[in-house]
């Protein structure tokens, strides 16, 4: 797939490109020029409030929750900062515990706290980015207030069970979130079935545009708003909702459910294509042997630099991550790979494929041919400085 022209895009789990289904649902509001405000109580505004109610029935449809439970937000940034700040506002500060590998806007939300009062521990993960159930038992027992767990790595593509970490979380008295922006349309998603009190979604990741997201929140669970004023989202988020962003999240979602399990498997047969060649290759695969999302496969070539690997392929072409988009700009190696116990060095050359419903293996075989090539020049150079 190309987001631009002449190039091949592999770096989807940053942002997908949008859905035909959702092209068409923003397109149908945007040229409704009957579109009102929805708190607005004439006719235009009650059609845009129309819009917005199926929107979020749709979603709670598909994600086996109640219409009462989705509060739309600007994305899963937000939806994270809602549910953490704003369970941690209601409570005394305690301790707060996330998972060593949660995307910054769990990880830097979690550490804000810690500079209000609240003591943060990071729950580890093994050497495949697993969460240790052995330490994660060692600390419930210390009774944290709220627990935090994703789904599925943005980087890494590694699933936890979060189920079983939930009931125990909850038996032991915590508030319980899940970052699943990376999970969905990907898997099959119930927050109830997950057993967690919110679950974030982020609707440019599976098809949507950006600037749209939900925090999927139990009704027993009130949080202090972050934004105040009109009391829109039941009061759980202020600001004129975008009714074009969520009618369009609402079809991408139904889109990628409906083409989930024929592109599963598809998306699978990509990936073995894709990791024999980098074994090939030399390529050493992060969380390989873990349950992973079947497009995302998170890689480094011993000796190379992941950012320099990258602007050779972008330059050639081909479109990847070196982690997660939001912190590529900064230098140094993930917090991820670094929590699992890879080494410093080969964690720097960290580079992610992440593919979608309209990667080929063309795709593939052209991406494993350039890697090879940009492999080759990046070891010529270092060859012709040392001398
Ligand atoms: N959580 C995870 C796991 C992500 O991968 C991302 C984006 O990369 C986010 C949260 C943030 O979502 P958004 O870009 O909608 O703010």
């Amino acid at each position: 797939m190309s987001l631009a022209a002449g190039s091949v895009y592999l770096d989807w789990n940053a942002t997908a490109p949008l859905a035909a289904a959702a092209r068409a649902a923003l397109h149908a509001c945007l040229d409704d020029e009957r579109l009102g405000n929805p708190s607005s109580l004439h006719a235009a505004g009650r059609r845009a409030r129309t819009l917005l109610e199926e929107a979020r029935r749709t979603l709670a449809e598909c994600l086996e929750s109640s219409p009462e439970e989705i509060v739309f937000t600007s994305g899963g940034t937000e939806a994270n900062a809602l549910f953490l700040r704003g369970a941690a506002a209601r409570l005394e500060p305690g301790l707060i515990a996330v998972s060593a590998v949660e995307h910054s806007s769990v990880y830097e939300t979690a550490r804000l706290l810690a500079a209000h009062g609240w003591r943060l521990v990071e729950i580890p993960v093994d050497a495949e980015g697993r969460i240790d159930p052995f330490a994660f038992e060692r600390i419930l027992r210390e009774r944290p207030a709220i627990v935090s767990v994703m789904l599925a790595h943005n980087e890494t593509g590694v699933i936890q069970d979060v189920a079983s970490l939930a009931r125990a979380a909850r038996e032991a008295g915590a508030l319980v979130h899940c970052d699943a922006v990376q999970a969905v349309g990907k898997m099959p998603l119930s927050r109830r079935a997950l057993g967690v009190h919110a679950l974030t979604l982020s609707g440019h990741k599976f098809g949507a545009p950006t600037g749209i997201g939900a925090l999927v929140l139990a009704r027993e669970v009130a949080l202090a708003p972050l934004l105040t004023g009109g009391g829109q989202e039941a009061g759980r988020r202020s600001g004129t909702e975008n009714v074009p962003g969520a009618m369009a999240m609402a079809a991408a979602l139904v889109e990628a459910l409906e083409a989930r399990e024929s592109l599963h498997a598809r998306l699978h047969a990509l990936q073995q294509r894709l990791e024999a060649g980098l074994a090939a290759q030399g390529a050493v695969i992060f969380g390989a042997s873990a349950a992973r999302l079947p497009n995302t496969t998170f890689f480094a070539l011993p000796g190379l630099e992941g950012a320099a690997l990258a602007g050779v392929l972008d330059r050639t072409g081909f479109a990847v991550g070196t982690g997660s988009a939001c912190s590529s700009g900064e230098p140094g190696a993930p917090r991820s790979l670094l929590a699992m116990g890879v080494p410093e060095a080969l964690a720097r050359g960290a580079v992610r494929v992440s593919t979608g419903r309209s990667t080929t293996e063309a795709d593939i075989d052209g991406f494993l041919a350039a890697l090879a090539q940009a492999a080759g020049q990046l070891r010529r150079l270092a060859a012709l400085c040392a001398d």
